[in-house]
């Protein structure tokens, strides 16, 4: 028997037709400014998909590159006038940064209120503390995905594989926020197969090509996939290469009742759920009543 795959690019594509129409309602358009340092390559894509979906949404784009060798105190200097300036709603700032540069210190210096990437402390205790508050996107956007498959999460046993800032612990948090019964699990966990073969709701943000094998998948299981790696591809030719998830999509479809694929899957959430908080943020920031178009999703 074979699952359901989660249509991530669909169900992202729906939340940004109702972020545009919610941008449609405001007294103004936000303005989302997203800082790029150095050439990574995949950053380089991850910003201007960034600052196309930004202005398919009808808001304004700003993109910032800066040299590799920027110091981290211009960094902050930038990062601080944007928080400063009344006419930016959000601020994003790519990661990973270049290696002199600390990650911390730069994301210190961006205002709570335009912090659409979840990342400040100020974020993170929010969601600790189960404030309202702006989330960090890709974890929002998993527990989307999950909730399409099973609208009320409440006592499901949801394994969340990695414990990132970025990922894991959020994910683990925003389940938790959903009733769910979470287990963390890490590269120090025991018997990682059979704790995940517990879950009903399986998440996998380890960095790990294809780790998560057909017999790691409780049969009806739900499988969120945030896993994002490049691989070789020699199939499509000499020093090609191709992206595949933390899970092993044609095992795990054969088991699980539903599964992302990756990519198209929470990649795409995680852009929607970027241009979803741009709006929060400007609704917050500058007193707008939230609108219906985004008030429930
Ligand atoms: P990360 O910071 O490297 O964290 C990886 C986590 O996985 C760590 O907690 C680590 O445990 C755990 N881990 C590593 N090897 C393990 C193993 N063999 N068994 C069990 N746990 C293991 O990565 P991340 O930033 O969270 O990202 C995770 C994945 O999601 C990556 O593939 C990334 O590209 C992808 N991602 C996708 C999106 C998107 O929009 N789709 C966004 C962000 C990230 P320890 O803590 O014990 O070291």
């Amino acid at each position: 028997m074979s699952g359901r795959i989660i249509d991530g690019k669909a169900i992202a594509a729906s939340l940004r037709a109702d972020v545009a129409a919610a941008v449609k309602a405001l007294p103004s358009q936000p303005a989302l400014v997203v800082v790029l340092v150095g050439d990574d390559p995949a950053s380089q894509v991850y910003v201007t998909s960034k600052g196309k979906a930004t202005r398919e949404a009808g808001m304004r784009s700003v993109e910032i590159r800066l040299p590799a060798d920027t110091s981290e105190a211009d960094l902050i200097a930038r990062v601080d006038a944007l928080s400063r300036d009344p006419e930016v709603d959000g601020i994003l700032v790519q990661l990973p940064l270049p290696k002199h540069i600390h990650e911390a210190n730069v994301l210190a210096a961006i205002d709570p209120l335009k912090d659409v990437d979840g990342l400040t402390e100020a974020s993170a205790g929010k969601l600790v503390l189960g404030k309202p508050g702006l989330r960090p996107c890709t974890p929002v956007g998993s527990v989307i995905l999950a909730k399409t498959e099973r609208p009320d999460l409440a006592g499901a046993n949801v394994v969340v594989i990695g414990r990132s800032i970025l990922v894991g612990k959020p994910a683990a948090l925003l389940f938790l926020e959903q009733n769910a019964s979470v287990t963390i699990a890490h590269s120090k966990t025991r018997d990682l197969r059979m704790v995940c073969r517990g879950a009903d709701v399986l998440v996998a943000a380890v960095g790990r090509p294809e780790m998560v094998r057909g017999d790691w998948i409780r049969p009806g299981a739900i499988v969120i996939d945030v896993g994002t790696n490049r691989v070789p591809a020699p199939e499509k030719g000499e020093g090609k290469t191709k992206l595949v998830g933390d899970v092993h999509f044609a095992e795990a479809i054969q088991v699980a009742a539903a599964v992302t694929p990756s990519p198209g899957g929470v990649g795409p959430m995680t852009i929607a759920c970027l241009l979803r908080n741009t709006v929060l943020a400007a609704c917050a920031r500058r007193g707008w009543t939230v609108p219906d178009a985004l008030a429930q999703s």
